[in-house]
């Protein structure tokens, strides 16, 4: 789903000042250049609980030491933290790994940081509209701005493109259509010149809008493939929105890496996922808030629409979990004010429908870090990986909804919130 259509859009600014950027980013390196950003320098976590996928068990009493935003140190105290560290006292509360969220649409700065201060330190965006994903994670990156790390889809393959036009003029001369072969390939171009890093396509209709139906397939195999083929060639994987079982199994056919939503999936899709290595992001939360007054969607044809997505969908993670499809949290939200659905509520979904809470905690870290290509930097406290930690005040491991509950975050090394005070 998408809830750009229901939320009020952000200033984003132009191509003419998108062509600027190089010289505004020059300036913001010019100004930091004497301070000392804050991803550097040393922190230690003391008196931590690590709660994290790849441990499996709980690490107690520990200490972190991070240095330029990596994980220089992990040791069991007493500790002496070295002179001039920035220390945090966790006080015997968990630290557990940032959490990723595969499936974001955010698009303003204030909606970044809200973001983060869920805990969220990485996130896999699922389009926005006008490649505002591609420059957040390049402002987060230099250190100009607050938010989680982003892995940017750039504007969504559809068949009508509409509004997504203002992105690149370009896009002008496919206005009547994205459905033929060169007119497919065309807008991955455009996306991998914008500098994304995967593909955002369709292979059914949307569900978060009263007049589609989101069991109808949009997107032949055929037309897929030419998407996938083109991605692959600019080194970068495909996401397939798809609730219908059609739709769905044309996306895993055509060599997507991950189904999104899925709500329909039949036993066989879910087989040749399981065979493919295709991982499913099955935005459970989502569906909940379609469900429920307020939230991101607040229309009573939507209500009734996700009480009969819900226990179809609550039944495909079951069976999904039990064929052995790789599980990943995504919120599918743009975390605007009105938005409800976080991560924590996703990893606790998952939980209440099966997964042990050490498989859903891994859904939101390790698994989900795999999906998004970065296994090898993010989603564990290790030794050499980026220091994405958030501390929770109980045991994720015996309750995921402990993960609700954000005291500290820190997104490589920088610390994004600590309200640590207010703990205990
Ligand atoms: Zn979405």
């Amino acid at each position: 789903m998408d809830p750009r259509s229901v939320v009020r859009r952000p200033h984003v600014p132009s191509s003419a000042a998108r062509g600027r950027w190089p010289l505004f980013a020059a300036l913001v390196l010019l100004c930091a250049s004497g301070a000392v950003l804050p991803g550097q320098g040393v922190v230690v976590l003391r008196h931590a609980n690590l709660a994290d996928g790849a441990r499996g068990a709980i690490a107690t009493n520990a200490a972190v030491v991070i240095r330029d935003g990596l994980i220089a140190q992990v040791e069991s105290e007493p500790f002496t933290p070295p002179a001039g560290a920035t220390v945090i006292d966790v006080g015997g509360r968990y630290v557990v790994p940032g959490l990723i969220d595969a499936h974001t649409h955010i698009s303003t700065l204030a909606n970044a940081r809200r973001a983060l201060e869920s805990g969220v330190t990485t996130v896999r965006s699922a389009s926005t509209s006008n490649f505002q994903d591609v420059a957040l994670r390049d402002l987060v990156k230099q250190g100009a701005v607050t938010g989680p790390e982003v892995v940017a889809a750039g504007v969504f393959i559809t068949p009508e493109l509409g509004e997504t036009m203002l992105a690149d003029a370009r896009l002008g001369a496919l206005k009547d259509g994205v459905v033929t072969e060169s007119a497919l390939r065309a807008v991955v171009r455009i996306n991998l010149e914008h500098g994304v890093n995967v593909i955002k396509t369709r292979g059914t209709e949307r569900a978060g809008l009263p007049n589609t139906d989101p069991r109808k397939q949009t997107y032949t195999e055929q037309q897929l493939a030419w998407i996938v083929d083109e991605a692959t060639k600019g080194g970068v994987p495909v996401m397939a929105h798809a609730h219908g079982d059609e739709g769905a199994y044309a996306a895993v056919r055509a060599g997507v890496r991950s189904i999104e939503h899925g709500t329909y999936l039949s036993d066989s899709t879910l087989a040749l996922m399981r065979q493919r290595g295709t991982f499913l992001v099955p935005t459970y939360i989502t569906v909940v808030d379609l469900t429920r007054p307020g939230g991101d969607y607040d229309n009573p044809i939507l209500t009734l629409r996700g009480a009969h997505m819900l226990p179809r969908l609550a039944e495909t993670v079951q069976r999904a979990h039990r064929i052995g499809v790789k599980l990943v949290t995504g919120a599918d939200t743009d975390y605007g004010p009105e938005s409800l659905s976080r991560i924590a509520g996703e990893v606790a979904s998952l939980a209440e429908l099966g997964l042990t809470p050490l498989e859903a905690l891994r859904a939101a870290t390790t698994v989900a870090a795999e999906l998004l290509g970065i296994g090898a930097r993010t989603g564990a406290i290790q030794v050499g990986m980026e220091a994405d930690l958030v501390v929770v005040e109980r045991n994720p491991l015996q309750d995921p909804r402990a993960l609700a509950d954000v005291l500290v975050v820190l997104s490589n090394g920088r610390i994004g919130l600590n309200r640590l005070p207010f703990g205990r």
